[in-house]
């Protein structure tokens, strides 16, 4: 199926930036928009229903599933993630961008689902840079920083499945190198062609 809307999805190690990284993308650009999952794990401090997840009890996740609401779920770190077909469907369907933010294999999923979707890995620049911010950040225990730091040597394991890799060391790069490969998609012929049809039509570009 072929939308007009373009689908990213940003994958990485825990602690690597992705949430800051795609936050900041939203920030400046405002034609891209966040798809909300569905977790099962508890919300940290600030976090609330509906904003950065929909926080869902296993019973409730269970029903989800069984109703095939989900686009791709996965078990990370523990706990089950997942993606609804209505938060990405509907809007690229209108031609807006959506962003999603999942583990490797929801993202294999994803492009089984949508071929057309862009996927992104973000490495951080070290094991010492990514256990440091996964401390400094200070939102999870020490024993699920230890989990999260074993399971990220599987997780960048599948950074060759993906189709574009941004190591995020300096911040600020690591945003451009974002911001530019949302800015390359929306250059392709075929999106060209659709935002620009009157330009194609004046040129007389059948
Ligand atoms: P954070 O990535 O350290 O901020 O921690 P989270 O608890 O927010 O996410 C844990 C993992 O679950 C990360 O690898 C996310 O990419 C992944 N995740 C979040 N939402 C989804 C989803 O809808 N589907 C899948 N498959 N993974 C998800
Ligand atoms: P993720 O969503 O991948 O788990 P976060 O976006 O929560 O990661 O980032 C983890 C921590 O690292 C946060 O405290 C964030 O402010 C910090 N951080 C992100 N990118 C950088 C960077 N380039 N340099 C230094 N710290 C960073
Ligand atoms: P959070 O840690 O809650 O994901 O990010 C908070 C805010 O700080 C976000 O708006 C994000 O863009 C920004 N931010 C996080 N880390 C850095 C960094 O290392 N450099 C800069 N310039 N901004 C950052």
């Amino acid at each position: 199926m072929d939308y007009p809307g373009n689908l990213f999805v940003v994958s990485a190690p825990s602690g690597a930036g992705k949430s800051s990284l795609v936050k900041a993308l939203m920030e400046v650009d405002s034609h891209v928009q966040p798809s909300v999952s569905h977790t099962t794990r508890a919300p940290r401090g600030q976090e609330r229903h509906g904003r950065e997840y929909f926080f869902a009890s296993e019973q409730e996740f269970d029903a989800l599933v069984a109703a095939n609401g989900f686009v791709e779920w996965a078990n990370v770190h523990g706990r089950r993630y997942g993606t609804s077909r209505r938060a990405i469907e509907e809007r690229i369907a209108q031609g807006g961008d959506v962003v999603l933010e999942i583990d490797y294999q929801g993202a294999l999923q994803i492009k089984q689902a949508f071929a057309e979707a862009v996927l992104v890995f973000i490495l951080p620049p070290s094991w010492d840079e990514l256990r440091s911010r996964l401390e400094r950040r200070g939102e999870d225990a020490s024993d699920v920083i230890e989990m999260r730091l074993a399971n990220a040597a599987q997780e960048m394991a599948q950074a060759d499945k993906f189709d574009f890799v941004i190591i995020n060391e300096v911040f600020e790069r690591a945003l451009f190198d974002l911001k530019t490969i949302v800015h390359a998609q929306r250059l392709k012929y075929i999106a060209q062609r659709r935002a620009r049809a009157d330009t194609f039509a004046s040129l007389n570009i059948p």
